[in-house]
């Protein structure tokens, strides 16, 4: 199932789910990452991208939310506290690759 998965994320074009992030897996170079099964992890994150909505089976938040395009550290960079997140620019210039 999982196998699955992936294979249909590789086809199928998806956009981060964050507000705001008009990122397609098809067209940018970050990274896509689906919301996680921990209920804990999951409350988190959606508390974090500030929707109101559930994320559904196919929602994704591309790595421009997390802090070294790291999973484990949590999307936490947004448009809304762009100004305090001095490297979050993607809005503007595309993405900055970091080594
Ligand atoms: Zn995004
Ligand atoms: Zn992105």
């Amino acid at each position: 199932m999982h196998l699955v998965a992936e294979i249909e994320f590789l086809v199928k074009m998806v956009q981060c789910w964050a507000p705001d992030c008009k990122h397609y897996n098809v067209r940018e170079t970050c990274r896509f990452f689906r919301f996680p099964k921990d209920q804990k992890t999951r409350n988190r994150w959606i508390k974090l991208t500030r929707r109101t909505v559930e994320p559904g089976p196919g929602a994704y938040l591309c790595s421009c939310h997390f802090v070294d395009g790291k999973k484990d550290n949590g999307p936490t960079l947004f448009a809304y506290n762009k100004d305090k997140q001095l490297k979050f620019s993607f809005l503007k210039r595309g993405h900055v690759k970091r080594m």
